[in-house]
């Protein structure tokens, strides 16, 4: 249901494609009610009404959009938030879910089958899921670090049809070229995913750079606030079309109260970004310069690998950073045990800032060989990057590793 926002867009005698992500950030989607709410009201409804059988079967045999039952996501509330997601990364449409793990899930059970190859490194429960999870289900499984691209024809070739990576990765920040990815997978005929999480929509659009599909773990910049777990799916609407059904039948939809906290807190998502971004920077520049710190990977400094394809692809650098100390395990554990403002959690994207070693959350579960392999190392400290100001947040880190 493209309606809402289109019906807008007519009102303000605007055309889409001259507008920018602010706007869609606090317009796409809302909901006017017959009080003049601002935002769209919360329908807690489960299920509708119809005024005959003719109308309840023109919804159930798809020849109208309505409301209908909310686990199908078919509820006003749901729409909103979806034409909303949608207009973040210009997309004909989007899928919103209870976590991003359930977009994910429901994304490679609709287009896994006929194999899926995992670029670069990923999120511990994406790991756990194409690692052992799918493959028990039958689904065949690839993995390849961002430096064996030269891999991925083959395993094209074999008729892998679902290319799947994040960009940036973490806890590295690797930046995988997604018009490059893209332009190998198509050659073949498979389709490709990003998961944008780290960069969120106002640093980058995968679908604009050549992706099928983009997934948000909208638990991080999207809410925004630590409060919120969802997820989302954006793509045409012909390849959404059948992931819907997953959705629905795994039950993974988002609950509407929830919904209408997500779409609260998108109407922020470019100020907290932008400034995200421009915190994050400083931070690195600071970090570059400490002698404590043996390197800093993040995206938005000239001399990170990535740095060259991050300018082609992104529009800002992002929130996430990570320090290698001059150390051992122990004086990194030292470090963040002496944070005052960072806290010490693993998750990312909120307003508060945060600190976690990759080593004992994230990539706890790997092998030291494998996390080696991975260039994770045990002095590793990633750090998410809130909305405190830059000074306090450098200083906070200079006492830490004193
Ligand atoms: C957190 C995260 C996920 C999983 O999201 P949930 O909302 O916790 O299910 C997936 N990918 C990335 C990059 C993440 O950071």
């Amino acid at each position: 249901m493209d309606a809402i926002w289109e019906r807008f867009l007519e009102e303000v005698g605007m055309n889409e494609k001259n507008i920018g992500l602010s706007t869609r950030c606090v317009h796409a989607g809302e909901l006017k009610d017959l009080h003049g709410s601002p935002h769209t009201p919360i329908y807690t409804t489960t299920t509708f009404k119809f005024d005959s059988t003719a109308d309840l079967l023109d919804v159930v045999e798809g020849r109208k959009s309505g409301s209908l039952y909310t686990r199908y996501g078919l509820n006003p509330t749901l729409f909103s938030l979806e034409e909303k997601l949608a207009a973040l990364e210009d997309a004909e449409a989007a899928w919103v879910f209870s976590s991003g793990m359930a977009a994910e899930a429901a994304l490679f059970l609709a287009y896994g089958r006929k194999g899926i190859v995992c670029i670069g490194d990923a999120y511990g429960g994406t790991m756990e899921l194409l690692s052992s999870q799918l493959p028990e289900l039958g689904i065949s499984t690839h993995f390849l670090l961002g430096s064996e691209l030269g891999g991925l024809k083959m395993l094209l070739e074999t008729g892998a049809g679902l290319v799947f990576f994040e960009t940036p990765t973490n806890p590295t920040l690797e930046v995988l070229d997604v018009r490059k990815i893209s332009g190998m997978a198509h050659e073949y005929g498979a389709l490709v995913a990003v998961d944008s999480t780290f960069a969120s929509p106002v640093n980058q659009n995968p679908l604009a750079l050549g992706a099928d599909f983009v997934i948000h773990s909208a638990t991080k910049y999207l809410g925004g606030h630590s409060d919120i777990t969802a997820g989302a799916l954006m793509g045409s609407k012909d390849l959404l079309a059948s992931v819907w059904n997953w959705r629905k039948n795994l039950g993974t939809v988002i609950a509407p109260e929830t919904a209408s906290l997500l779409a609260r807190s998108i109407r922020t998502l470019t100020v907290r970004v932008e400034r995200q971004n421009a915190t994050a920077q400083a931070v690195a520049e600071a970090m570059t310069e400490h002698p404590k710190v043996a390197r800093v990977f993040y995206p938005g400094l000239p001399a990170f690998a990535g740095h060259a394809v991050a300018r082609s692809q992104m529009k800002g650098f992002g929130g996430m950073l990570t320090l290698e100390l001059n150390g051992s395990y122990e004086d990194a554990v030292r470090a963040v045990d002496r944070f005052q403002l960072f806290a010490i959690a693993p998750s990312l994207g909120g307003v508060e800032s945060l600190a976690t070693m990759p080593v004992t959350t994230t990539h706890h579960g790997l092998s030291p060989e494998e996390r080696m392999r991975r260039g994770i190392s045990d002095a590793m400290i990633r750090l998410s990057i809130g909305l405190e100001d830059a000074a306090d947040l450098i200083a906070d880190l200079e006492q830490a590793l004193e």
